[in-house]
């Protein structure tokens, strides 16, 4: 088990390397934009994403804030000051009430780095397992991120920010706006093991952090393994949320369930042949090379995620 786990990171860790001529996406030049998608729930998405996810193209994070009648929550906190200020610009565009909650929807720093910019009043909302990790391995995640979006990204200044409020292991919450209520949950093991999903249930809005990257032809990047287990809770994901649901992925244009239905398809596709490969005996290689499924190759990263991280963490949860 432990080898196994060990064996995907050097595998991801490769991956990377071999794509550190090019950031994944240029937190430098990034613009962002805000959408209002119900009264007083924004979506924050980079300009030009949905050509880009019509193309599979890797886009920058996507975020958001909901303004009630007493303040605000803001939906993770970006990369860097840079992609932050413009955050908190969008939302001073909007309204004068203060940002008192953040959340992080995971320790992915693209989601996370930019705690350290928040205004003095914002509790900082995390679930336990990111509180408790981002600490430990704030140098070793910062190392990884530079080499996946570049030097000079503002990532050398990032230090470990503590979190406010956490939700625990399976738990949920609920923050009052005034008139505007959002519900956190975690589901279950999704990327990380930290993972929050963000919700405005009288508004039909939710946003997935990375466990959902962007519509088709979009793919998860299992970087922590558990492929198995990530199919499972995004059907719990899935099963909670109406077909008019406005969905904010990590990494992409506002879309809808169909996103999270695509996601679940794949991992249930590298699932059945990964399980088909270790009845007939293969090894991680063999089954690397075996499972091509061409029908998931329209995304940029696929010859990363695919090969690289996703077919090797359903090999660790099956052989
Ligand atoms: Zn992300």
């Amino acid at each position: 088990m432990k080898t196994l786990s060990i064996s995907i990171i050097a595998a991801s860790l490769i991956a990377a390397t071999a794509m550190a001529q090019e950031p994944v996406w240029d937190a430098n030049t990034v613009l962002l934009e805000s959408q209002e998608l119900a009264e007083g729930v924004f979506a924050v998405v980079a300009v030009g994403a949905d050509d880009m996810a019509a193309s599979g193209l890797p886009i920058a994070t996507s975020s958001g804030f909901v303004v009630g009648d007493e303040s605000v929550l803001v939906i993770d906190t970006m990369l860097n000051e840079k992609l932050h200020t413009q955050l908190f610009d969008l939302i001073a565009t909007q309204t004068d009430l203060p940002v008192r909650y953040a959340v992080n929807t995971s320790f992915h720093g693209d989601h996370s780095y930019g705690n350290q910019y928040l205004p003095e009043e914002t509790l900082i909302i995390q679930h336990g397992f990111t509180s408790a990790f981002i600490p430990e391995h704030i140098e070793a995640d910062k190392a990884f991120m530079i080499q996946n979006f570049g030097e000079g990204r503002g990532i050398e200044e990032i230090m470990a920010t503590p979190a406010d409020i956490l939700v625990d292991a399976g738990g949920s919450l609920t923050i009052d706006l005034g008139n505007q209520t959002v519900n956190i949950r975690d589901y279950g093991f999704a990327q990380t093991g930290g993972d929050l999903f963000v919700s405005v249930p009288q508004a039909n809005v939710l946003w997935t952090g990375n466990p959902i990257i962007a519509e088709a032809p979009a793919l998860p990047w299992l970087l922590d393994g558990h492929l198995v287990e990530t199919r499972d809770t995004l059907q719990a994901v899935l099963a909670d949320f109406g077909a008019n649901t406005q969905v904010v992925p990590g990494h992409g244009p506002v879309t809808d369930i169909s996103a999270i239905q695509w996601h679940i398809d794949y991992l249930t596709a590298v699932e059945n042949d990964v399980r088909a490969a270790v009845a007939e005996g293969l090894s991680l290689e063999e089954t690397v090379a075996h499972v091509q499924l061409p029908e998931y190759q329209g995304y940029a990263l696929f010859g990363w995620v695919h090969p690289g991280l996703n077919v090797p963490a359903a090999y660790n949860d099956l052989q």
